[in-house]
């Protein structure tokens, strides 16, 4: 039996890992860390569960493919269970406060009633979100493989989607902001996504949740990726956990096996990697078989800016069930030359398995770019301890101030920053999520084979912007399938 071997165990390594034995090879995935999950993670601090990933997953409605796909690696099935939430978000400004609910209908009634004068705006913006209803993510097999009979069901399926692109593909969400007259408006339309980001992403985003097939499965991030893990092992894969690889064995053409840090070559037939690509390049393997629109990428950090955050999380002694997640005015916060201005809360009350009865874990996340990731890096460790000591409590102090009744009820549980995502998952900037889409970019994409190497390929969610849980699950899937294909076997899998 072939082996497949895959470097990486965040959820494109484990799906990758899942279709292999699908596909009838054996296989095998190598963690640096001592969980599976990268990204998709949780951690439990002082009695706490910190979730710290799905605010949703695109793919829970059981009528999708993709729905299927989560299926088949074992994340969700018809009896999980999802959190009751009503609400994207809400944004406050001057006592003003406008919410994204879940019921489109109950959010057009309500940003009419609170912004008359941008009815218009208003109605064609609550429109287009339908419209957005309408749009899928390809789970069935890569682009590059689809057929003229693939291209005109997808057509179909998507057939509203044009006109989405066609009045919010070409803006961003600062300009789009700019169409609303009403302050409160404005804010709603730049505080949840980065404000370069096309505005389409963020109506797609919205539509998801708004459709139902963005909901999240109750227990949070780590147990959904816990159960992905069970799956691949109950089905014969083995994961190997603090077992960083040091590089891909590459000997002609071939990738003939994975070097780890601690010198041990692991032999395979083939080699998928599922790290960051910024990681793979440069260290796993030589940086020219870089794809060039990749590098370009990586050079124009402009064009292709990526995010992260500054997080807290707290516990606080109160139920918190109504809030969700709120944008708001706070006093200036300083990151290096950075000043923010907004800040956010997410209370997780929905999930009671994360907090002693009557209790509630808050989250506060300042958006974080590629300038502060380098002020971070520019730190010594003992001013990094500092700031990430200063920043939570003005951070504790700015919801006091928003929130008058959590005084003296708030205790942080623990902080991170974007250098956190770099040390634990090799994040590139610490970004969690893939290239930001913006105006100016074309969005990356590029197709996971490895030019000149024959049986190495690359999943994870750099492959496709803006990344994100779906795109790293059907990455995973998509390198098995170009395996088969290359071998000219089937590719339903
Ligand atoms: C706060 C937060 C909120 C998010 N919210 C959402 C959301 O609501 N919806 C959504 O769809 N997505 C969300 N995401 C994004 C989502 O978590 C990621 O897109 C996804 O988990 C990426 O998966 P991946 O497998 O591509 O990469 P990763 O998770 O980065 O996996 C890569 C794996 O490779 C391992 N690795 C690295 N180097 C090595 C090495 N040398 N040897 C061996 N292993 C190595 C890492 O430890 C990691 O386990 C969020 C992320 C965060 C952090």
């Amino acid at each position: 039996m072939k082996k497949v071997v895959i470097a990486g165990g965040g959820i494109a390594g484990l799906s990758a890992g899942i279709y292999a034995l699908k596909a009838g090879f054996e296989a095998e995935i190598y963690e640096k860390n001592a969980l599976p999950g990268g990204e998709c993670m949780g951690w439990n601090r002082k009695g706490y569960h910190i979730d710290n990933c799905i605010h949703w997953l695109t793919g829970t409605d059981p009528d999708t493919k993709l729905w299927q796909v989560w299926k088949t690696v074992g994340a969700i099935d018809e009896n999980t269970e999802y959190a009751a939430e009503d609400k994207f978000y809400t944004s406050i400004l001057d006592g003003k406060r406008v919410t994204l609910w879940h019921d489109t209908d109950k959010t057009r009634k309500e940003l009419l009633e609170i912004a008359p004068e941008d009815a218009d705006e208003i109605n064609k913006f609550m429109d287009h979100v339908e419209y957005a209803k309408s749009c899928v993510i390809p789970s069935d097999k890569p682009l590059d493989m689809m057929g003229i009979k693939d291209y005109i069901a997808m057509g179909k399926e998507m057939a509203d989607f044009p006109k989405v692109m066609k009045e919010y593909g070409k803006i961003s969400l600062s300009e789009l902001a700019e169409k609303f007259k009403t302050p409160v408006m404005k804010k709603l339309m730049t505080d949840y996504l980065p404000k370069e980001y096309t505005a389409y992403s963020f109506l797609v985003s919205y539509a998801t949740m708004a459709s139902g097939n963005g909901k999240i499965p109750l227990k949070g991030s780590l147990a959904m990726t816990l159960r992905i893990a069970e799956k691949f092992k109950e089905m014969g894969g083995r994961i190997f956990t603090n077992a960083p690889a040091k590089r891909i064995v590459i000997e002609g053409n071939r990738a003939t096996g994975l070097e780890l840090a601690d010198g041990t070559v692991v032999e395979a037939d083939e080699v998928i990697t599922a790290v960051d690509t910024a990681f793979l390049y440069g260290n796993l393997i030589d940086r020219k078989y870089m794809p060039k629109d990749l590098k370009k990428a990586y050079e124009n950090r402009k064009a292709y800016p990526v995010t992260s955050g500054f997080q807290i999380a707290c516990a606080i002694d109160a139920d918190f069930s109504e809030t969700g997640t709120v944008v708001f005015d706070c006093e200036p916060l300083s990151i290096g030359d950075q000043k923010y201005e907004r800040m956010s809360v997410k209370s997780y009350a929905y999930d009671k398995s994360f907090a002693p009865e009557g209790r509630t874990v808050l989250q506060a996340n300042v958006v974080q770019s590629d300038e502060d990731y380098r002020y971070w890096e520019s730190l010594s460790k003992e001013e990094y301890k500092a700031k990430k000591a200063e920043l939570s409590e003005q951070l504790v102090e700015r919801i006091v101030k928003a929130f008058p009744e959590l005084d003296g009820r708030i205790e942080i549980l623990d902080c991170w920053t974007p250098l956190t995502y770099n040390r634990y998952c090799n994040a590139y900037h610490g970004s969690y999520m893939g290239f930001v889409t913006t105006v100016g970019n074309k969005q990356m994409r590029f197709k996971g084979v490895v030019k000149g190497v024959s049986n190495l390929f690359v999943a994870g969610q750099w492959v496709m912007s803006p990344g994100g849980l779906p795109i790293a699950l059907v990455s995973g899937k998509f390198a098995v399938q170009r395996i088969l294909r290359r071998d000219k076997k089937s590719i339903d899998i």
